[in-house]
Order: C-alpha cells, then sequence, then structure tokens
C-alpha cells in the first residue's frame, strides 16, 4: 500500500461539478493508500469554484485548494498541482467528470506492480460532436507528422505518475508548456487502459475553437525545428521550380521565337512566393515569440490562497479567504 496518494484536479468556473468530483473521488481512492489528499487548483474562476472548494477543504482535512490570481490556464494548473503534490504516486484528473474518478483504483493497481511509471486512461470518442471529434484527429495526425513525440488521439491529461515520473516533469521548467507532450517526452515504461467517452457533467468546455488552434501550434512549435527545417525545403522547392520554368521557357524561345509573357504567369508566381515567404515568416515569427517567452523567464502562476496547505505554518483565516483577489506574498 502506498504511504500517500495525491489527486490533482485544475478546475475553471467548475462550481457545479466539484462536489460530486469530491465524493467520488475519495470514495475511490479512500482505501488504496494511508494517506490521500485531492489538491484542488481553482484557476481563476469567475464562478463559486473558489468558495465551494473552501467549503469542502474546510469540512475535509484531506482536500487542499490552491487559488490562482487570474486564469492561467490549464497547463499552469496542472504544473501547480503537481509541484504541492507529495504522494508516492500522482494522479491528475478533470474537475468536470468527465474523467471517471472510478477508474483511478485500477489505474493505480497497474502503477503499484511497478512495472511502469504512468498509467494513462484512453478515451473513445463517442457522444462528441462530429466536427469536435474530426478536428481533434485531424490535429493529432497532423502534430504526429511533425513532432518527434508520439501523441495519441484521446490520450488526455488523466493519468496517474510515479513519483520519478512526476520529479522527472518538475524539471522541464519551460514557459509555454504542453503536458502531452512532455509525458511523452520523459520516457519510462507507460501502460494505457481505455474506458468510454463521458460527456461533460454540468457546464460548458473551455475550450474555443480560436484557444484549440493556439493550443495546436503550441504542441507542435513547443517541441521541435522541424517547421523551421521545412522553410528550407520550401525554398529549395521553389528555386527549383523557378529554375525549371525558366529552362522551359528557353526551349520554347528556341522552337517557337519570341512570345509574349503571360501576364497571368506573372501574377501567380508573385502570389505564390509571397505565400511562400508569409508563411516562412511566420513559422519563424513563432520561434521567436517563443524563445521571447522562454527568455522573460516568467513565473507559470501566481497563487492567491491556498488552504489546508501543510507547508504553511498557519492556516488563512476567513479574510485571507474573502481578500483572496489581492495576492499574498509568498510565504
Ligand atoms: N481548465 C483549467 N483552466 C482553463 C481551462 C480548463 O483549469 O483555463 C480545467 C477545467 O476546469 C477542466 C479541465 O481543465 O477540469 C478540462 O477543461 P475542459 O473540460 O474545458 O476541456 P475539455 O474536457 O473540453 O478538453
Ligand atoms: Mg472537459
Amino acid at each position: 500500500m502506498l504511504p500517500m496518494l495525491s489527486v490533482v484536479a485544475p478546475c475553471h468556473n467548475e462550481a457545479a461539478s466539484l462536489d460530486r468530483l469530491h465524493a467520488e473521488t475519495i470514495a475511490a481512492i479512500a482505501g488504496l493508500a494511508q494517506d490521500v489528499e485531492l489538491i484542488l487548483v481553482d484557476d481563476g474562476s469567475t464562478d463559486a469554484t473558489l468558495d465551494i472548494a473552501t467549503t469542502i477543504a474546510n469540512q475535509d482535512p484531506r482536500v487542499r485548494v490552491i487559488s490562482f490570481s487570474r486564469n492561467f490556464g490549464k497547463e499552469a494548473a496542472m504544473l501547480a498541482g503537481l509541484k504541492a503534490a507529495r504522494g508516492q504516486a500522482v494522479a491528475i484528473i478533470d474537475a468536470d467528470l468527465q474523467h471517471p474518478p472510478q477508474l483511478l483504483g485500477e489505474m493505480l493497481a497497474i502503477l503499484e506492480t511497478g512495472e511502469c511509471d504512468q498509467v494513462v486512461a484512453r478515451r473513445s470518442r463517442e457522444g462528441e460532436s462530429r466536427g469536435r471529434a474530426f478536428l481533434s484527429r485531424s490535429f493529432y495526425r497532423m502534430v504526429n507528422g511533425m513532432v518527434e513525440v508520439e501523441l495519441a488521439d484521446g490520450v488526455g491529461d488523466f493519468r496517474i505518475l510515479s513519483r520519478r515520473a512526476v520529479d522527472s516533469l518538475l524539471q522541464l521548467d519551460e514557459s509555454s508548456r504542453f503536458s502531452k507532450g512532455l509525458f511523452n517526452w520523459i520516457g519510462y515504461q507507460t501502460r494505457t487502459i481505455d474506458y468510454s467517452n463521458v460527456t461533460r457533467d454540468s457546464g460548458q468546455s473551455s475550450w474555443t475553437l480560436k484557444s484549440l488552434v493556439n493550443y495546436a501550434i503550441d504542441g507542435i512549435v513547443s517541441f521541435n525545428q522541424r517547421p523551421l527545417r521545412s522553410i528550407f525545403v520550401m525554398g529549395f522547392g521553389s528555386v527549383a521550380t523557378g529554375l525549371l520554368y525558366l529552362l522551359w521557357l528557353i526551349i520554347g524561345w528556341f522552337l517557337h521565337g519570341v512570345e509574349t509573357p503571360g501576364y497571368l504567369t506573372i501574377i501567380a508566381a508573385i502570389t505564390l512566393f509571397g505565400g511562400i515567404q508569409l508563411i516562412s515568416l511566420s513559422i519563424i515569427a513563432e520561434y521567436v515569440g517563443k524563445i521571447y517567452l522562454e527568455v522573460k523567464a516568467r513565473p507559470h502562476y501566481l497563487i492567491a490562497t491556498e488552504i489546508n496547505d501543510p507547508g504553511s505554518p498557519t492556516q488563512p483565516s476567513p479574510e485571507d479567504v474573502r481578500d483572496r483577489h489581492e495576492p499574498r506574498a509568498q510565504q
């Protein structure tokens, strides 16, 4: 039996599902380890998430709450949870109950065999809108063609990690995090179990088309330099095509004499090459932007309130919780 198991749940406007999340998660993990903790990371929610999480934490000392000063995104919330987790095994689970907590027992049993450092739950895409499923699938097909790490469709952040895997992940301190790639990058043995898709319990998905497109671009440029190399291939290809076209014109000139050059050909060439240049520039700009972000080395998130934090000598008073929007100095 494990000395301690931590469960990390990033929460952004999940007020409606927190009670169920707490009840079901604790029911699923109590008895699996000598000690368990549920870390709710409130990622700058604008609804009652923090109030409800605070109430739950005040009633149940196994529940810890970390509340950000604003919305920093799920990646930052997961990172904060992983840093705070003290368990020998750490599970990451969505707060909207799309990741069934009941699977945690089965996943932990696999981890405890000691044969692997990560146990991942893979979902089928049943019940998802067709457009969404199509977009996700195309994303994985495209990204896998471009990056060096293998990203599997349906495999999300729902997983249990060994202490060793968590410590390895925490060594990767890049600013723009793309966890799906990072989980794969650290290596170690991984086992996968399957479950069928669960539709959202309540509330709305925080993803918009725009955020999905941004996520896709992050996924591609965070993990490799291949797009930079592809610029070379594109440039080389266009020069070769241009030379062949010139050769064709010269042969034509020998065979049929002087012909008026086509207006359309020129326009087509300008737009084609203009396009290639713009794409190339935007790819480079994307990397330059990433370098800028990394160089600034800003913290991934700012914590406004912590409840049941074992590291802090005093527990926050109710005033602290009420004044949560005023970031306190870190202790
Ligand atoms: N989430 C978060 N910060 C965000 C967006 C989402 O912590 O900025 C959390 C959210 O509360 C949920 C999980 O990440 O627990 C997955 O989010 P969502 O359900 O919106 O994504 P989907 O399941 O549609 O991929
Ligand atoms: Mg969800």
